[in-house]
This record gives C-alpha cells, structure tokens and sequence, in this order.
C-alpha cells in the first residue's frame, strides 16, 4: 500500500472524535487485583468507595468488564476546546538524529494546564456536579494536575481545594497563581489543616513534602467536609479510562495514514498518560491481533517499575487510603529533593503494573540530566519547550531512534509529549548552570521502605 506523504501535523476533525472511552481492563486476562482495606483486608466494593469517590467514578473504577464507556456529550464539548490534539512527525527531530527511525508524537501540552490532566479532570469534575456535591479535594505535586482541575471546576461552578507539595508550591510561585486565577483554594502540604498533616510534620520538621503526603491530607479534607469528594490525577482505573482518549486519537489519526507502530513510548509517574495512550494498541495486544513494544520511562531517582516491588501498598504517606496492588518503592519512599524531573510517586497504577508484571511491557529508567539533554535537543528543533515528565520519553524515543541509525532499521516510534515546561525553568536553570546532579537510591535505602510494606490481613 502507498499513501500520500504524511503531513507535519495529523488532525482528526470533530466527527473523528472519540464518543466512547476505552477500558484495557476488559481485554486483561488478569485483571488488575482489587483495592483493599487496610483494616480487614476485604476488596473495596461500591459502597466501600462511596465515601470518598463519587458514584460514577466508583462505577468505573469497579467496572474490568465494560470495553466502552461513552463519553458524556458535556465532555466531549469541553474537549473540543482543546482537543483533538495534534500528533506530530518529527521530521526535525528526524533529520537531527540523522535517523532512518519514523518518529511521531501526540502532544498534549495545548491548553492552559499545560498537560494531558485536563482529559480526566474534566469527567472527574463532571460527575461530582452531576452528583449535586459541592466541590472536590485534591494533590498536585508541580501544580499540572491541580492547574487542571482548577479549570474544570470553574468551567462548571464546582468548588475545588488542592493541597499542593511544599517544595512545589515555594518553587513555582506562577503555577499556585494559575490555579488561583480559576478559584481554587491551594494550601501547601504537609499543613496545619489536617490531623495527618500535623503528624506528619512533627515526625519530619522541615519536610518539602511529597505527593503521598498530599493526597493523605485531600482525602482527609475531603472525608471531613460535607458535599465533598476527593479525586485524583493519576493511577486510578478510571483516569487510565479518561486518558484513554489520547490513545483513541493517536490511533484514529495513524490509521487514517496507514501507519502502524513498533515501538510506543510514554513517560510514567502514575500511568495515567501512558496508560491512556497504549490503551487502545494494548487491546489489539491483548487480542492476539498485533504485537507491538511497549516501553514506559521512569526516572532512576523514583524507579517503581524497575526496582520497585509488585505488592499491595498504601496510595499516600498518612496510610489513610485503600491498599493498591502495584509496583511501589514503598508509601514512605521520598524522592530525594534534588529531583527536579517530575515523576516522584512512589507507586504505579494497578493496570500498568499487572501488565508489566504479565510481560506485555516494559520499563527503563533515565537519570534527570539525560532527560534535561534530551529536552534541550528536542526544544531546539522541534519548537515545543517539553515538560521535564514528557522528556524522559523524549529521551528513550531518541534512544531508539538512535539504535535504529546502527542497525540501519526503519522503525516507527510513537510517544507521548505530555505537556510544557515554562514552570520548570528553576530545573532548566540549574540545568544550564551544570547543577543539577542525578541521584540514584541505593540498595539498602529501598530495602528501609520496603521493610515497611503493610501486610495485609488474610493474604500474607
Ligand atoms: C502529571 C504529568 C505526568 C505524569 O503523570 P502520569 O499519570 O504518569 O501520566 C507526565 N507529564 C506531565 C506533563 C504531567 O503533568
């Protein structure tokens, strides 16, 4: 077959939109294991979730059966303010690396969020207003997440509170201004506002904080306030669904060219943009109808998939969350502060995990200063300034396309550029001055967190 050369840019118009979201889970042989309480040990089932989620996302977050959740018309309107998104060829980056390697990738850094977090912040916030709450609780670590349920929530007149990492919040001043510029209340965290926040800064004076901390004081806030729920940008079943838009998209636009990939490749903190943009290829994976690699990147300062244990561990810091079975460095695992890439949570979402458990992907680890090198190269030819997140799958993209350069090799790279990076100029700055350092745990550090993985009553 021979197709017309493919442009720069591949748009879908509005009618090649997806209408239904795409859940792997049905397709899983394994399914991902169920939440736990951490009390008895029982899987969380819908009235257990209730409290804290609100009813549809519960519904999703059970739901491994279903393969396709349409997507309510309301969203998809507020996604067509944004989206589709473009997927790009990189023919700059091409001729750059002097590559024979075809290399595209789908960016989700056009709105103001400035990542692909506004695809579920947007059905998260939609569902708790179709509840009747009266606002939503949340953590962001570098403020991409809070940034985008800040805008959802005032597009549809619902409170939002978010607790925001210490260390982010001193260092990107702006992104805490964006956020307040669409209503939302931003404290930062660990604070004197909940009684884990308390806790934990008196067992840890002088603690920068860490996204497990945070999401222990949104649930707190969250279970403590009536008409409130809490919601989260990553790692859930169901922000693997809503995500799954990117992957539909990238999909729908490659098709329309007759290319198929070799190789996708997404950068990993929680899972959610990877998770989203593999789910649809995963499918055909699953299916036994096309094969193709599939590799997440994960810094070597945070490496849940690639030294991190598959056992069930706490979301957060404060042991206030269900249990999750995934790859986990451990709830009380803190990224060392010198990190500035992104990426620092500590687990990994359930779907991706038991999928890389079952050898359907894999997982490398970058140190920050050849993720910032990568960056640099990207920006430089590419005209996108890369959030240091979608840089480390910038870097393994490059990576392969290199290997393909050796071996003479033809392949196609797909990755996710999940978003912008002009809060992250203090980590280019350091960068570009020769300070910033890569910091790689050791051996015996991990083991102190892994020492402390909960048992869980009736399955140890
Ligand atoms: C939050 C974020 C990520 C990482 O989160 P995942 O849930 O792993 O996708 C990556 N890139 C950007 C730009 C982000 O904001």
């Amino acid at each position: 077959m021979t197709f017309e050369k493919i442009p720069y840019k591949i748009y879908l118009s509005e009618q090649e939109m997806p209408k239904t979201w795409y859940n792997v889970r049905a397709d899983m042989k394994t399914k991902p294991a169920p939440l736990r309480n951490p009390g008895t040990g029982a899987p969380m089932g819908f009235e257990d979730l209730r409290g804290v989620f609100c009813d549809e996302l519960v519904r999703q977050e059970l739901d491994n059966d279903t393969a396709e959740i349409p997507i309510p018309r309301e969203i998809r309107d507020f996604y067509k303010m944004y989206r589709p998104s473009p997927l790009v060829r990189a023919y700059c980056l091409e001729e750059k690396l002097q590559t024979p390697a075809k290399i595209y990738y789908k960016f989700e850094g056009n709105n103001t969020s400035g990542s692909h977090k506004l695809n579920s912040a947007i059905a998260q916030a939609y569902y708790a207003k179709q509840q009747g709450l009266a606002g939503v609780t949340t953590e962001t670590g570098a403020g991409q997440w809070g940034t985008a349920l800040s805008m959802a929530c005032a597009y549809l007149g619902l409170d939002c509170k978010v607790y925001m990492v210490k260390v982010s919040y001193e260092q990107k001043p702006f992104r805490r201004e964006v956020m307040r510029t669409y209503g939302a209340a931003v404290t930062p965290s660990p604070s004197m506002e909940t009684e884990i926040g308390k806790k934990i800064l008196q067992e840890h004076p002088g603690t920068t904080g860490s996204l497990g901390c945070a999401i222990s004081e949104a649930v707190e806030a969250a279970a403590k306030n009536p008409g409130y729920r809490y919601v989260l940008g990553s790692v859930l079943n169901q922000v693997l669904l809503h995500q799954s838009v990117i992957g539909l998209e990238t999909k729908a636009a490659l098709d329309k060219y007759g290319v198929v990939p070799d190789i996708i490749i997404g950068c990993a903190g929680g899972g959610s943009n990877l998770g989203g943009l593999i789910s649809p290829f995963m499918g055909e994976k699953l299916r036994g109808e096309k094969n193709y690699r599939i590799i997440a990147v994960e810094p070597a300062s945070c490496p849940s998939f690639t030294r991190g244990r598959f056992a069930y561990d706490f979301c957060d810091t404060g042991m206030v969350c269900p249990l999750a079975k995934m790859y986990t460095l451990g709830s009380g695992f803190i990224p060392s502060a010198n990190h500035a890439g992104g990426l620092r949570y500590h687990g990994m979402s359930p779907v991706l995990s038991q999928l890389y458990h079952d050898g359907l992907m894999e997982a490398v680890s970058v140190e920050q200063t050849k993720v910032f090198e990568a960056a640099e190269a990207f920006a430089r030819v590419e005209g996108i300034l890369p959030a240091p997140e979608s840089s480390h799958a910038i870097r393994v993209a490059m990576d392969e396309a290199l290997k393909c350069k050796e071996t003479g090799e033809e392949k196609t790279i797909v990755f996710g550029l999940t978003g912008t990076g002009y809060f992250d100029m203090v980590a280019y700055e350091k960068f570009h001055n020769g300070e910033m350092t890569d910091y790689i745990p050791t051996d015996a550090e991990l083991q102190k967190s892994f020492d402390k993985l909960p048992q869980v009553p009736g399955l140890d």
